[in-house]
């Protein structure tokens, strides 16, 4: 059983690196601040990162959407009551891992196998 104070502190952080990652957004891309202006920051919230790739706005920062669609992802696995579990293997990844990277979705062991295959 996951504890649920963790669960909340950590979508409390996963929404803070998003809104950071927009901000950022904003700063870096014009056409993305003309697509985003009229909104509140709590609605650029809840814009997705797949909306925003949509719109390919290519100036953004790859890496940084990437994270987004991780945060997103890991969001959602708290909403499923499958945050904290492996994605690969279903193993508890260790809170020490989830505080240093609220939005890792694999456990050590796969997240390094995944590295590898990639080489
Ligand atoms: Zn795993």
């Amino acid at each position: 059983m996951v504890d649920k104070e963790f669960i909340s502190e950590m979508e409390e952080k996963l929404l803070e690196i998003k809104e950071n990652i927009i901000r950022q957004f904003m700063a870096e891309s014009e056409d993305f601040k003309q697509m985003v202006d009229d909104m509140s920051i709590k609605d650029l919230v809840d814009v997705a990162a797949d909306d925003i790739g949509k719109r390919q706005l290519e100036a953004l920062n790859q890496h940084e959407l990437k994270t987004l669609k991780l945060v997103e992802s890991a969001i959602s696995r708290i909403h499923n009551e499958r945050y904290g579990r492996c994605l690969s293997c279903g193993t508890k990844i260790p809170e020490e891992r989830l505080r240093a990277i609220p939005y890792a979705l694999l456990c050590i062991t796969c997240k390094s196998g995944e590295e590898k295959n990639n080489r």
